[in-house]
């Protein structure tokens, strides 16, 4: 019998709450096909600090480091944001945890059922389909991560500086992911740079060509600059399947992408490791692409879709589990065609709480 070992960091405000139900999902799903879930919960976020003193407690990490994946709900809010800017959850705990499980590929699938095509800002005629695209966005490099300064220069003005820096090798490894996704899905890959401007951006063109050509040739490799696929997403979100792209253009153009979706309660994200689990398959962190929506929370109405597909996320990339990944977003989407929906995926119509929606979604395993 396979044991899934993973650590559960729920967080604050809807955390737990969405937490709760995506493991009862989880369970239900898992078990027929004779899995055993063996998960331990930690601290993370304002929780970490309020229980521990800090946001990312030495003893979470440890929890982490025993674990094959996280299945994190999300961080932060107002209770904790009059601390100084470093102790802050999302600063104290984000950046550190990626940092420390080196997770350098964080994928987004822009994913808007049919269905829903309401929740997007996008006219319906440019959607009839919905959408259903993917973003890989380098997580550790680029321009956050580069060297750092501020000045001041000898005629007294400030000067404050962030370098970019991307090694080919970095960027060989991104495209790996990116060319495992677009294998999965329909072998486009649209790499987005602005090699007409940034230095790093040439290598990062150069690279792709070079890499795809010699161990994907199968792969359409397209190209476009950063300007032109932020129009392009709101244009025709369709033309993309697998957009890669470095750090920061990744970080706006994934949060675009998260807009035309529609509602954050369906966006789900992964963020894999240099690191391999026992499986042999990398080691993740998976959370929903929204934040912690203080302004619902311990109503009982958020959304648990987002960490649902987050659970099914990690089925599929840390533990191997397609089919049982497949299974659970077939029932989420069931279940919305099927009429359930929550508050921010209602339309003004009559909603449900977190726990009908799980349920309806189990009920569709
Ligand atoms: P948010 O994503 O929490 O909420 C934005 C809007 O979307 C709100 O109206 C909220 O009710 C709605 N929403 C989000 N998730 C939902 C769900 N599952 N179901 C129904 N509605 C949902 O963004 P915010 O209000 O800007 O941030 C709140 C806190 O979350 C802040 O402290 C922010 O720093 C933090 N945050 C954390 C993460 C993370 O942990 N990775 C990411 C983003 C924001």
């Amino acid at each position: 019998m396979k044991t899934l070992k993973f650590a559960v960091l729920p967080g604050d405000y809807i955390g737990p709450e969405v937490m709760t139900v995506a493991l009862d999902v989880l369970k239900a799903a898992t078990e027929p096909a004779g899995l055993t879930l063996d998960y331990t919960e930690a601290h993370v976020g304002g929780a970490g600090i309020d229980n521990e003193g800090k946001a990312l407690p030495e003893s979470t990490i440890k929890v982490c480091e025993e674990a094959d994946a996280i299945l994190f709900g999300s961080i932060g809010g107002p209770k904790w944001e009059n601390l100084p800017p470093a102790e802050q959850p999302e600063r104290a705990a984000l950046l550190p945890i990626r940092k420390h499980f080196s997770l350098f590929a964080n994928l987004r699938p822009g994913l808007l059922y049919k269905e829903l095509t309401d929740a997007s800002p996008l006219k319906t005629e440019r959607i009839p389909e919905g959408i259903d695209m993917v973003c890989v966005r380098e997580l550790t490099g680029g321009i956050y991560f580069g060297p750092k300064r501020t000045e001041t220069l000898p005629d007294g003005d400030i000067q404050a500086t962030d370098e970019m820096v991307y090694k080919k090798s970095e960027i060989e490894r991104i495209l790996d992911v990116a060319i495992a996704t677009a294998r999965s899905r329909n072998n486009k890959i649209c790499s987005v740079d602005k090699a007409n401007v940034l230095t790093t951006s040439v290598l990062w063109r150069k690279t792709a060509i070079e890499y795809v050509a010699k161990h994907a040739p199968e792969i359409e490799l397209t190209h476009m600059y950063v300007d032109n696929a932020a129009m392009q997403m709101a244009r025709d979100p369709n033309q993309f399947d697998v957009i890669v792209t470095e750090n920061m253009f990744g970080d706006i153009i994934s949060d675009e992408m998260g807009i035309v979706c529609g509602s954050l309660g369906m966006l789900s994200s992964a963020s894999l490791g240099t690191g391999k689990n026992k499986y042999d398959l990398p080691f993740g962190l998976y959370e929903p692409s929204g934040g912690t929506a203080p302004d619902i929370a311990g109503k009982g109405i958020a959304n648990p879709c987002a960490q649902i597909l987050s659970a099914a996320l990690m089925l599929r990339h840390s533990f191997g589990e397609e089919e049982i990944a497949q299974k659970i977003e077939k029932a989420v989407k069931q279940a919305v065609m099927d009429g359930f929906r929550t508050g921010d995926i209602s339309f003004g119509k009559p909603s449900i709480g977190t726990k009908e929606m799980a349920q309806a979604i189990i009920d569709r395993l």
